[in-house]
């Protein structure tokens, strides 16, 4: 065994001991982050369904705000397609009539 690997085993029993100092808590911190679940045990997303197809809606009114309003964040972004689980197709309509609404002022282009 390299003198590295030993080093490496023996961080996880030294923040065990001692939690209190500021110190060792960082280290703890640190720790902790390499323990973390790796990503194979993470569940299966769950398959989204393109809003807008189930509705029957081919096109998309830069005036309904309600329903627009749901795809941008906070800051007035608009959200991604792997977030909203919409299809490309409506997925570029969407972007096209908050860009409209921005520019009619019914949507802001920053934040709230
Ligand atoms: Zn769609």
């Amino acid at each position: 065994m390299t003198e590295v690997e030993e080093k490496i085993e023996k961080k996880p029993v030294e923040k065990a001991e001692k939690p209190e100092k500021a110190e060792k808590v960082e280290r703890t911190e640190r720790v902790e982050r390499e323990e973390r679940p790796s990503k194979k045990f993470r569940k299966p997303a769950k398959k989204k369904v393109c809003a807008f197809c189930v509705a029957g809606e081919k096109t998309i009114d830069y005036k309904d705000v309600a329903k627009i309003k749901k795809y941008i964040t906070e800051n007035g972004k608009i959200l991604p397609r792997r977030q909203t689980g919409i299809c490309s197709y409506h997925q570029r309509e969407l972007a096209n009539a908050i860009k409209r609404a921005r520019n009619m002022a019914l949507l802001p282009y920053i934040g709230e």
